[in-house]
């Protein structure tokens, strides 16, 4: 007799639960598996999370969802990149693009050449002005990537802003429609296999209990499976990342739909812009230690393009991740696992690399759960949060905001030797990690990086391969070449008028494809 399908059972219906409902309905054959994701109306979602990376877009491509049908539907526009005010210091900005840097010549990584005629003296401006994600921000403008290779218009991706919300219940519809059970109650007891300590029921408040296999945690910051019944311990970053509350608000549209999220730096935390089709997201992360929640939300109010639709919703985090994600027959995944400040819009992508490694280590139909499972996503979460750590960590450790206490407290704190290292290197030789596995990019080091003020003291000296004159005159022509081709490109209103207009329609139109 063939064995029974194997019973997923995801606990959670916000952003993580929906998004590993849908992602591991499309890629396990429903014939071998048995998914059922329970959520509670009562409880809700937390109901934050607009701002986000390129890698939405594979996710949702996996899924075969149209893009401006999607975009129409969660009142969604395009985001080219992130720029940072006032990281550095008062005054000053960059852009964090999610494109490149120039090219490499002669088989020498771009920002070598840049930085041998930077330290030469040469007037080679920034590194900023050899992206061309950066000059199409800059400019307001936004078009689909070209598909040539050889065109400079195909040196960027592009991430969206969404409605978190919306997003979650398209995924829903998407999901059930596949054959996902869903079921609306909360979960009230746990019980434990006594032998193996594995999870083997859930009790609802209805009285109906609920079996299952593998139990996906995606309860979030209540971490009901993986830290109230497994007690999987927690690693606190809160040394590196001092910030522990937000405050929350959307306004009334005024300015300009700028393709890119805006974060300014303030004298206890930072303020998030994420502009929507209808409205603009806004938040205030800050650390309680060193801003009161009144300066937080007055300096908020303050700052906003238009009216408040509603009044500030207050957040509390703790910046940290699960030290196992995977125990037992418990997965976690969302912020039941970790959070990272919303800096670099990394949960949303965190939560889609957890449910595609979930995916790929998933227990065979008839298998058990083998604990060599759990160590690869163990390994691969880890890698993923630790590396996303130290990037963000790099915005405020290396600033130069002198004489505001939470910035003289980040500049001088001991960093993370993997950090520590990533910054020395690049300060002696102007290089950049690169490698496979976590999310940022060598480009997206080096926008942080130069932004922040880091500036290399050396390079490869196999740049020297090029006559100075003739890299200068290359740089010069590279950086006309990007101003031009920005500036010849549409705005990112016009591209979302013709493409994915939500109009008046009203959000919550969205309906399963
Ligand atoms: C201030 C802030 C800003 C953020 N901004 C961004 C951003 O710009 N970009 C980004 O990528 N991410 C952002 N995030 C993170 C993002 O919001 C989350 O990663 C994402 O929403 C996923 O949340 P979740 O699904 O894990 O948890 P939740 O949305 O909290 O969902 C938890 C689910 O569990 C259910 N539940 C809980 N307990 C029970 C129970 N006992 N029984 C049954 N069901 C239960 C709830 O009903 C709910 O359905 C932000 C987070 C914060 C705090």
């Amino acid at each position: 007799m063939a064995a029974a399908p194997f019973r997923i059972v995801i606990v959670g219906g916000g952003t993580a639960g929906w998004m590993c409902a849908a992602g591991l309905v499309r890629l396990l054959a429903l014939t071998d598996y048995d998914l059922t994701l329970i959520e509670s109306d009562a409880i809700g979602t937390v109901g934050v999370g607009e701002a986000t990376l390129p890698h939405i877009k594979n996710f949702n491509d996996m899924l075969g969802i149209d893009e401006a049908q999607f975009l129409r539907d969660t009142r969604g526009t395009f985001k080219l990149g992130i720029e940072f005010v006032g990281w550095d210091r008062p005054g000053e900005a960059y852009v964090h693009p999610f494109g490149t840097f120039g090219e490499p010549w002669a088989s020498v990584d771009f920002q070598h050449h840049w930085a041998r005629a930077m330290l030469a003296g040469e007037a080679v401006g920034s590194l900023q002005e050899y992206s061309f994600a950066v000059a199409a921000a800059k400019a307001g403008a936004f078009e689909l990537p070209n598909e040539d290779p050889k065109s400079i218009r195909s040196t960027y991706a592009y991430a969206y802003h969404f409605d978190a919300t919306l997003y979650a219940h398209f995924l829903r519809g998407w999901a059930t429609a596949r054959g996902v059970k869903r079921i609306e109650g909360q979960v009230i007891d746990i019980t434990r296999d006594p032998a193996s300590g594995h999870v083997s029921t859930l009790r609802l408040e209805s009285g109906a209990e609920i079996g299952g296999d593998l139990f996906v945690d995606c309860s979030g910051f209540r971490a009901l499976l993986v830290g109230g019944t497994m007690g999987v311990g927690w690693h606190d970053w809160s040394e590196w990342l001092p910030c522990d509350r937000a405050l929350a608000v959307p306004c009334a549209s005024a300015a300009e739909l700028t393709p890119f999220t805006r974060s300014t730096a303030r004298r206890g935390g930072w303020q998030w812009r994420i502009p929507l089709q209808h409205r603009i997201g806004n938040g205030h992360v800050f650390s309680s230690a060193f801003c009161s929640e009144q300066e937080a939300s007055d300096t908020l109010l303050a700052n906003l393009d238009g009216p408040a639709l509603g009044e500030p919703r207050l957040l509390r985090f703790q910046a940290g991740r699960r030290a196992r994600a995977w125990e037992g027959n418990v997965v976690a995944i969302g912020l039941s696992s970790g959070f990272l400040e919303p800096l670099e819009s990394t949960s949303i992508f965190l939560i889609q690399a957890a449910v595609v490694d979930l995916a790929n280590l998933m227990p065979a139909r008839g298998g058990g759960v083998d604990a060599r499972l759990a160590a690869e996503f163990n390994r691969l979460f880890e890698v993923h949060c630790d590396r996303t750590r130290d990037f963000l960590v790099l915005h405020y450790a290396a600033n130069r905001r002198h004489g505001e206490p939470l910035w003289d407290h980040v500049r001088n704190m001991t960093l993370p030797d993997s950090l520590a290292h990533k910054i020395a290197l690049f300060r002696e030789s102007a290089a950049a990690p690169d490698y496979k596995l976590g999310l940022f990019s060598r480009d997206s080091w080096l926008a942080v990086l130069e932004g922040q003020g880091v500036l290399p003291r050396s390079y490869n000296r196999l740049a020297e391969r090029i006559p100075m004159a003739e890299l200068v005159e290359k740089l010069a022509e590279l950086r006309d070449y990007i101003r031009l081709n920005a500036v010849a490109m549409g705005s990112h209103a016009e591209f979302i008028a013709g493409y994915c207009d939500a109009g008046a329609s009203g959000a919550g139109a969205m309906v399963a494809a």
